[in-house]
C-alpha cells in the first residue's frame, strides 16, 4: 500500500498554480495538470487514478476505473493499481486502508463534510463491502488547523449537537479533531501525515490565496498491483 500527501512543490504548473496542482477545474493548463497527476500516480506506483469531484456532501462512490469520478466526497475501490485522489486546499483529506484486503478509500471534508460525516460514510461503504472495522486504518492528510480556521460563531454553533469535538473555540473549528472523533466511534484507528495548509507555504491554501485562483493538493493512495 502506498500513500502520499501532496504539497505544491516540484510540479510543472505555472503562476498561481505553481507548481504541483492536480485539479483540472481551477483554470490551470490541462496538460500540466495531467502531467502532475501522472507524477502523483508514480509516487504511489499506480497505473491509473480515479479523481474525486468534491461536492461538500457525504456521497461515496465505489469506483473501478481511472478518470474524474461522479460528484461526491468519498471514493472506494478494491482494484489493485488504481489510485484514489482526493483534492483539497485547506479541507481535510483522509485515506482509509483495509489491512486485510485490497480495499481502500479516500474522503474529503470541509465543515460541511464534518457535519454530514463523510468519513463515516466512506468507512461504512467499506464495511458494507466486507471490510472489518478492526482491519481499517485512517491516514489523515493536510488541512487548515484549528488555530487558523476562523469561522462565524453561527457556524460553530451548528456543531454543538452534531460533532462538538470539532469546536476549538467560539470562532474556530478543528476539522481534524472532528474527524478523529467520527472515526474513533466506529472503532477505527488513525494517524496523521499532514500539516496545516494555511501556515505552510509549501501547500495550496484557498484561504491564503484570498480570492486569487489557486491550485489543489490532496491525498493519493493506491494498493500495489496490476490493473
Ligand atoms: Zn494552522
Amino acid at each position: 500500500m502506498h500513500i502520499a500527501a501532496l504539497d505544491r512543490l516540484d510540479g510543472v504548473s505555472q503562476g498561481n498554480f505553481s507548481s504541483f496542482n492536480v485539479a483540472n477545474y481551477v483554470g490551470d493548463d490541462p496538460e500540466q495538470v495531467a502531467s502532475n497527476v501522472e507524477s502523483a500516480a508514480s509516487f504511489v506506483s499506480a497505473k491509473g487514478v480515479a479523481i474525486m469531484s468534491a461536492s461538500h456532501s457525504n456521497v461515496v462512490h465505489v469506483v473501478s476505473d481511472p478518470g474524474v469520478a461522479l460528484p461526491g466526497d468519498g471514493l472506494v475501490t478494491d482494484v489493485p493499481g488504481l489510485a484514489l485522489l482526493a483534492l483539497s486546499a485547506d479541507c481535510l483529506t483522509g485515506a482509509v486502508i483495509d489491512q486485510a484486503s485490497n480495499r481502500i478509500g479516500v474522503f474529503h471534508a470541509g465543515w460541511k463534510g464534518i457535519l454530514s460525516n463523510v468519513a463515516a460514510a466512506t468507512i461504512r461503504t467499506m464495511l458494507d463491502a466486507g471490510s472489518g472495522a478492526e482491519h481499517l486504518h485512517v491516514v489523515f492528510g493536510s488541512r487548515i488547523c484549528g488555530d487558523c480556521y476562523e469561522v462565524p460563531t453561527e457556524r460553530v454553533d451548528q456543531f454543538r449537537d452534531v460533532c462538538p469535538q470539532a469546536i476549538r473555540d467560539r470562532t474556530h473549528l478543528d476539522l481534524a479533531a472532528g474527524a478523529r472523533a467520527q472515526v474513533e466511534v466506529l472503532g477505527v484507528s488513525h494517524e496523521s501525515i499532514g500539516a496545516c495548509t494555511f501556515e505552510n507555504d509549501n501547500f495550496f491554501s484557498y484561504r491564503r490565496a484570498n480570492g486569487q485562483p489557486t491550485g489543489r493538493g490532496g491525498l493519493i493512495v493506491a494498493r500495489a498491483g496490476e490493473r
